[in-house]
């Protein structure tokens, strides 16, 4: 067993254990949380837990349970409908050129807001022992230049078992770029290890789209695995999702944006908190997203202004919102305001006039 399968080991008795005697026996009530433990396991790594430093901060609200998860008011189990997308299992298809592929049931420490937390933490549900069909499917449609790997963490796997996957893409011609979701350079950052680096490479084009919500969450650790995987040539994006009392704060995604970039890391999606059962009480307002792309955009370099998306429920995929920069566009002119408020005039070109005058075009 490699050191960082010892670090996952440890079972949730042990993270309560260890939760109780940095935060006193009180800050939890195992009792009352015991349903929700049931419905959705918690384990928290030790680099997770060095990351809480108070009941109730940003990082305690993402790892530890709380009785509103079993306040369901309107949350749905699959609520991205990604299960009706599913042709074979661990595939999901939803979109013209690529594919969601799910190779690992487990994380390294459990998101309490997942979306699929439906699936994550049970093997029955994201079998690894139908992999078989998930390939025949990739071969079988061309048009899938793209293919995401995600779970479950994908990282959880042992470097044979990833290995053997990217060499099963590789081998199918029309898949161009290969993508692994994965929050383990937050959760687990030793994961990242020299030989997977070496073994990486080989693979390449490989994405890698991490997943950090909060400044904090760039330890040094963290930001030395990033490195790792930037001079292993992989590509890394970011995607946070805006969630109440973590990160539903201006101030506090300009500065994880700018960590971000530090540490060689686009920022790639903010997602609006799903309407996942469980999670609700992680939900704000889309009006708070917008007014977080506001806060960024113009104001700090481009580069740190990811894209604001709603997952649509019901399957309808990613839908990209802006603040409101337009005022009217005619075939004349536009016009719109920056980022200051300041207003502006675009003159549309003469010959788009000129049709309209006439009647054509
Ligand atoms: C998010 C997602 C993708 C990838 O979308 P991009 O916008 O290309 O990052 C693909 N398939 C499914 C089902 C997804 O949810």
């Amino acid at each position: 067993m490699s050191e960082w399968q010892r670090a996952v080991k440890q079972d949730s008795v042990a993270t309560l254990e260890a939760l109780a005697e940095r935060f006193g026996r009180d800050a939890i009530d195992v009792e009352a949380l015991g349903p929700a433990f049931d419905s959705f396991q918690m384990r928290i790594t030790p680099a997770a837990l060095e990351q809480i430093k108070a009941v109730g901060d940003p990082m305690w609200n993402q790892y530890v349970p709380t009785v509103q998860e079993l306040e369901v008011v309107d949350g749905v189990a699959d609520s991205l409908d990604e299960d009706a997308d599913s042709p074979v299992p661990n595939i999901t298809h939803r979109y013209p050129d690529r594919a969601l592929f799910l190779v690992s049931p487990v994380c390294a420490t459990y998101c309490r807001f997942c979306t699929r937390r439906r699936k994550v933490g049970d093997p029955e549900k994201i079998p690894l022992n139908q992999f078989d069909s998930a390939f025949a499917y990739l071969r079988e449609h061309t048009e899938i230049r793209d293919v995401i790997l995600s779970g479950g963490d994908p990282m959880m796997l042992s470097d044979r078992r990833l290995e053997y996957l990217l060499q099963q893409l590789r081998a199918i011609p029309h898949i161009e770029i290969i993508r692994i979701g994965s929050r383990i350079t937050s959760h687990l950052p030793e994961r990242i290890t020299p030989e997977f680096c070496a073994m990486v490479q080989k693979y390449h084009p490989v994405y890698m789209n991490t997943h950090f919500n909060h400044p904090d969450e760039l330890t040094p650790a963290a930001v030395a695995a990033l490195d790792r995987l930037s001079r292993a040539g992989v590509p890394l994006g970011c995607q946070t999702v805006l969630l109440k009392g973590v990160n539903d704060d201006p101030k506090v995604m300009l500065e994880l944006m700018h960590r971000l970039l530090k540490a060689r890391v686009r920022p790639y999606y903010i997602y609006m908190a799903d309407q996942v059962a469980g999670g609700e009480h992680f939900r704000t307002t889309v009006q708070k997203g917008l007014e977080i792309i506001q806060a960024l955009r113009g104001w700090t370099s481009g580069l740190a202004v990811p894209h604001f998306v709603i997952d649509a429920p019901g399957g309808g995929g990613k839908v990209p919102l802006l603040p409101e920069y337009v005022e009217s566009i005619t075939d004349d002119e536009v016009v719109f305001r920056n980022y200051e408020g300041k207003r502006f005039v675009y003159r549309q070109p003469a010959a788009a006039l000129a049709a309209r005058l006439h009647g054509v075009g």
